[in-house]
């Protein structure tokens, strides 16, 4: 990798929030998002999260990848779950320069606008692998 990476999201895109994949939850993220929707974590739970022994994630609807995503992008995106805070830091895609410069083929927003310290960016990676250890630490 570089020293340095571009990178800004771009007004009214939504390719990453439409694209096939699961979004993954934090317990955080659970209480979170629950109490933004005015929803105690249990009731959350029940109509939006998908539980398994070591992993959370969102319910995927039918004929969009994730139900929070409107014509208007996303409808929580305050308070949005870590995973797609940290896009396109995730560790998979900084794993080399030529990973990182083929996701500009599902972002256009790689290699745009602000200059990030690689430091910067490895740091987000480093905090994915410490949010999700059954993904990233085998
Ligand atoms: S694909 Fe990239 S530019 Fe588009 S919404 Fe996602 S992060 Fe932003
Ligand atoms: S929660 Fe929001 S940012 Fe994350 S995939 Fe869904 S619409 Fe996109």
């Amino acid at each position: 990798m570089g020293r340095a990476l571009r990178f800004r999201c771009q007004p009214g895109c939504i390719r990453c929030c439409d694209n096939k994949g699961f979004v993954y939850l934090t317990e955080a993220d659970l209480i979170r998002i629950a109490g933004a929707l005015k929803l105690t974590p249990a009731q959350f739970e029940s109509h939006y999260v998908y539980r398994t022994r070591r992993t959370l994630r969102l319910r995927s609807p039918r004929r969009r990848n994730c139900q929070f995503l409107t014509s208007n992008g996303c409808s929580i995106h305050p308070v949005k779950p870590e995973q797609c805070r940290a896009y396109p830091f995730w560790p998979e895609i900084l794993a080399s320069h030529d990973r990182w410069l083929a996701e500009s083929a599902a972002c256009p927003g790689i290699g745009m606008g602000h200059l990030y310290q690689i430091e910067t960016a490895l740091d987000t990676a480093a905090r994915m692998n410490d949010l999700y250890p059954w993904q990233y630490s085998r």
